[in-house]
């Protein structure tokens, strides 16, 4: 393909590909235009991929997750094809801003929160890293929902990304695979044969998902439920429209919405249908490969390393074992060794509601083969560990976890904290039956979009102090050591943050209408609303500083602004409430004449990835308060450490690590340890007694529980305040004056700044360590065998 630059590829694809007149096109006509013509320039570069891949007869790494945020593309194209200047020029020559265009562009929100994050990050550097692999997922119509507040409520609308045209996808006409559900099992000539009931089409489509410098890229393969047939003329000529249209209708309902919620079960059919869909799919997919390319079945675990993201996809097992074992005749035996030898199983949380179980009865209605054969595979277990009392159906239940333990050759906690819990908690008796299983990997965050894309201005003092190569080596973050204590290195680093701050005032104003003051100390919480991440804690601290400044207007404090953002679960009644609340302080407060000056509260909607690449470059102070013990890492924590905010936070997930690089001086910590929380639980009227010692907690709770936040309805949180004094299973009141102490020594070390940017700077130089690809470097030696083909 000749190379006629942007300035003519941006409007062919207009005018030939999209049909438009670029004296009609709307801003949207030209981010697609865009879109497509960066997409060309990388397309080469990912056929060379697959192509090098297949060549090679490489391992290839294979990624299943329920969930990939991965937020927006064309900018990630651009940089990592560093495309930058180019793309900039062009759109000047018509007439256009290229910041506009690449904020025209909405979120993929095909995830809701860190776990699907996490996988977007992975995909990423198994890109930049040239390792051959695939991330598998569900392409849903809609996304996670869309938040707005109504009265300070949370209000969920529907995402619907796919009703705009997708530049980035590649529909697969080839690949469209057949799956069943329900039926039975019979016995045909002594072999078990599973006779399905109702069958889809899962149908790919396929994201270039290319790495920095454009050298290797890698599909995100997404399935979309379709009918098996288009629909039914005969019905439809008959005059039957509907039913005409209800198998198509029932067939799309599988891939239609995704789960709002990652921490509880729902839904539960159609979730352990969706289950099934994408991991029968992957898995149909994956062998096709294999049998292509030629070999052994017994070596597909040489060729294949299929990494189960939590246990949405824990039905891996017996389904790898059944197209093994029922469809290819191996035994039994050797089916399951095989398919352990593939499989390997990341574990995201502790939360017991959160571990995955489905009912007998819905298991055998919906895969009765299944059910059969994890019967078999829990005989084999009993077989091999004959002292085992862990069952992988226990009470009418398929524990998905257990299943997914089994089957798995390696078990990854997300950080070292996480993976010591969970030998001595979730997976105790199988960790002792099976003590080299369980490994630790700990999480990371991709540098090139949540430093080298998120914050340009650190980049380019990064950059000019130590040169480009810590944008895939972040760990040379390092050389930045020396400069730790340059006045000039410090000015010019508390000036990029500065001037952060500066634009996400003007950004907050123009877009919001909140004034705030861009040399107050940004305070930023930003993650899913959960009652162990305690966005409560936050508030009432918030609400308690508003009381104490209001006392005593004259004191010399640190100006302040709290910035929320989070979604909290369309049924999950407390966390709602606890949104509610912020808003309805948010709208007291920052009316308060006397105090607003330096105290203003924020609660943005619709967090999603953008939110947080505008938020995180301009943040001050980093909100990781969870209860210890539940966090099971955390890779907002690592963003914002990145980006020079110390953390506020407690020893949970990975704060640990993050507190050890940093060193402790640059770390506020505050709170109950693991043990300790497990130990103040035990005491009765915990809650009370911490409400009792602690005038300032009393009287935020007082103000709640009186009304002083909702006048119009002032007896709305008594509920709230109840379940605190009398329940607090995360123990907010216990931690509570921890925290505020905590807070008071961020306000002091912020009031001077030689304290404060040494600090600051320092968790930039330091924090290396938490990129992704060393994370996926990780996996590569101690999970999946598998190697890079980079051509570099
Ligand atoms: C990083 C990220 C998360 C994870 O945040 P935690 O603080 O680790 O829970 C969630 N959502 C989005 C949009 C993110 O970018």
């Amino acid at each position: 393909m000749t190379d006629t630059g942007f300035r003519d590829s941006i409007p062919r694809h207009l005018i030939y590909a999209l049909g438009t007149d670029p004296q009609n096109a709307t801003l949207g006509d030209w981010r697609i235009a865009l879109s497509l013509a960066v997409r060309d320039r990388l397309v080469d570069a990912w056929l060379a991929s697959a192509r090098a891949a297949r060549q090679a007869g490489a391992k290839r790494v294979y990624y299943l997750s329920m969930e990939f945020l991965i937020g927006r593309l064309l900018e990630d194209a651009i940089i990592n094809l560093r495309l930058e200047e180019e793309v900039r020029a062009a759109l000047a020559a018509l007439g256009l801003s290229a910041d506009e265009v690449i904020a025209d562009e909405p979120d993929a929100a095909l995830g809701n929160g860190g776990l699907g994050r996490l996988a977007a990050c992975f995909m990423e550097s198994l890109a930049t890293l040239g390792v051959p692999a695939f991330g598998y997922g569900i392409r849903y119509e809609h996304g996670l929902f869309r938040q707005s507040f109504v009265e300070g409520r949370q209000v969920e609308e529907p995402e619907d990304w796919l009703t705009q045209v997708h530049a980035w996808e590649f529909r697969r006409r080839d690949v469209r695979l057949r799956l069943c559900f329900g039926g039975e099992v019979v016995d045909e000539g002594g072999k078990p044969v599973w006779h399905g009931a109702e069958a889809v089409m899962a149908q790919a489509y396929d994201t270039p998902m290319i790495g920095w410098q454009g050298k290797w890229a890698n599909a995100l393969r997404l399935w979309s439920a379709e009918p098996l047939h288009g629909f039914d003329l005969d019905r439809f000529n008959r005059g039957d429209y509907a039913a005409a249209a209800e198998p198509e209708a029932l067939a799309r309902t599988i891939s239609r919405v995704l789960y709002p919620d990652d921490t509880t079960e729902r839904g539960k059919e159609l979730r352990l249908k969706q289950e099934y869909f994408f991991t029968a799919a992957s898995l149909q997919d994956i062998l096709r490969r294999f049998e292509a390319e030629g070999g052994a079945l017994a070596d597909l675990p040489k060729k294949a390393a299929i990494q189960l993201n939590d246990t949405h996809p824990a039905i891996a097992g017996p389904e790898l074992v059944r197209l093994l074992h029922d469809e290819r005749g191996m035994a039994l035996d050797q089916a399951i060794e095989t398919a352990r030898g593939c499989l390997s199983y990341t574990n995201h949380t502790l939360l017991p509601e959160a571990l995955e179980r489905w009912s007998e009865d819905l298991m055998t209605r919906l895969l009765p083969r299944h059910m059969q054969l994890i019967e078999r595979i829990d005989a084999a277990h009993a077989a091999e560990k004959p002292d085992r009392k862990v069952a992988l159906v226990q009470e009418g239940e398929v524990r998905m976890g257990e299943l997914a333990f089994v089957m798995a050759h390696k078990v990854n906690g997300v950080s070292a904290l996480h993976t010591g819990l969970m030998k001595q908690t979730v997976f105790e008796e199988l960790h002792r039956l099976h003590p080299d299983r369980i490994v630790n990997e700990t999480n990371g965050v991709t540098p090139r979009r949540w430093l080298f894309s998120a914050n340009p201005r650190l980049s380019r003092l990064i950059s000019g102090t130590i040169g480009e190569g810590w944008v895939c080596d972040l760990e040379r973050l390092c050389e930045l050591e020396p400069q730790l204590d340059d006045a000039a290195f410090l000015d010019a680093y508390a000036g990029a943050k500065r001037a952060n701050k500066a634009d996400l005032a003007g950004w907050l104003a123009a877009e919001h209408g909140v004034q705030i003051d861009p040399e107050a100390l940004f305070d930023v919480q930003i993650k899913r609303i959960h009652e162990y991440k305690r966005q409560h804690l936050n508030i009432l601290e918030t609400i308690a500083l508003w009381q104490e400044i209001k006392a005593n207007p004259n004191a010399p404090w640190v100006p302040r602004v709290k910035i929320f953002a989070g979604k909290a679960a369309p049924g999950y009644v407390f966390a709602k409430e606890i949104i509610r609340l912020i808003n309805d302080v948010a709208a007291v407060v920052n009316a308060d004449l006397e105090t607003n000056r330096f105290l203003k509260v924020v609660f943005l909607p619709n967090y999603n990835v953008s939110l947080a690449e505008r938020l995180i470059p301009a943040s001050d102070l980093s909100e990781q308060i969870s209860t210890a013990g539940k966090e099971a890492s955390g890779t907002g924590n690592m963003k914002f450490a990145l980006n020079g905010a110390p953390t506020i936070g407690t020893l949970d997930g990975a704060n640990v690590e993050i507190r050890d690089r940093v060193g402790e001086k640059n770390f506020f910590l505050f709170g109950m340890t693991t043990d300790e929380v497990v130990a103040r639980r035990a005491v009765p009227d915990h809650a009370r007694q911490a409400i009792a010692a602690d005038k300032r907690l009393g009287g935020a709770l007082k103000a709640v529980s009186q009304g002083v936040f909702s006048p119009r309805d002032r007896h709305c949180y008594r509920g709230f305040v109840g379940n605190l004094t009398g329940h607090d299973y995360f123990l907010v009141c216990s931690d509570f004056t921890a925290y505020w102490d905590a807070q008071r020594r961020v306000d002091a070390a912020f009031a001077e700044p030689a304290v404060w940017w040494p600090m600051a700077a320092r968790n930039t130089a330091r924090t290396g360590w938490f990129s992704s690809d060393r994370t996926i470097r990780g996996y590569m030696a101690d999970i999946w065998g598998a190697s890079s083909l980079d051509p570099a």
